[in-house]
């Protein structure tokens, strides 16, 4: 049926279920909520999500969230572009910069190796990861991939895959929930898993 015939509430409770942990009943409840909101709310988020697609690009080093061609970070010459830390998605470098601890680059990968869901290496950013290590400058890289099982493999598939290349391969220390993701992590468990990084060792 085309967009114009369908039902508008239907729509919208149907577009707010391709959202990530949004299902039936939340996604009903925030399509009224905008039904009776005022208009101001509803204008704002067309106007926020407009701009999101037009506005925000991925850095093309780190592939972080970014207005320029590279991220703050990236642009920023006080961090040490000796160390990259290696997360799952732009919500983990904010958790990981509320530590306040790292000094470092990051590599976000958009996602994690996850069979069941069709997501192999092929569609993380890690081509690009193992070009930036090749170039030399990097020492150390941290893998901060949650600590979950899909996490740990892909820690594991990064590790086997920059090894030849002889830089250090650390893992976030313990601490972290198990099963949990990084970016609900507080600043000080962060701060201390940071700090207590230990080497991986490729099995
Ligand atoms: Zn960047």
């Amino acid at each position: 049926m085309s967009d114009a015939r369908r039902d508008p509430i239907e729509r919208l409770i149907e577009a707010l279920m391709r959202l990530p942990g949004i299902g039936p009943k939340t996604a009903a409840r925030l399509a009224y909520y905008l039904l009776r909101a005022p208009e101001d709310v509803t204008s704002e988020l067309v106007a926020a999500l407009q701009e999101l697609r037009v506005r925000v690009r991925y850095c093309r080093r780190c592939f972080n969230v970014s207005d320029g061609d590279l991220c703050a970070i990236c642009a920023d010459p006080e961090r040490d572009p000796h160390t990259i830390c290696v997360v799952e998605e732009p919500l983990d470098v904010v958790a990981l910069e509320r530590s306040g601890v790292y000094r470092g680059l990051y590599h976000v990968l958009h996602g994690v190796i996850n069979p069941l869901e069709n997501v192999g290496p092929e569609d993380l950013r890690l081509q690009e990861l193992v070009e930036r290590v090749r170039q030399g400058e990097v020492q150390e890289v941290i893998l901060a991939t949650n600590p979950t099982m899909e996490g740990e493999a892909t820690a594991m598939y990064i590790a086997r895959l920059l090894q030849p290349h002889g830089v250090r391969l650390t893992r976030l220390a313990h601490g972290l929930p198990v099963g949990g993701d990084l970016e609900y992590a507080d600043q000080h468990t962060l701060a201390r898993a940071l700090e207590g990084r230990r080497p991986l060792h490729v099995r």
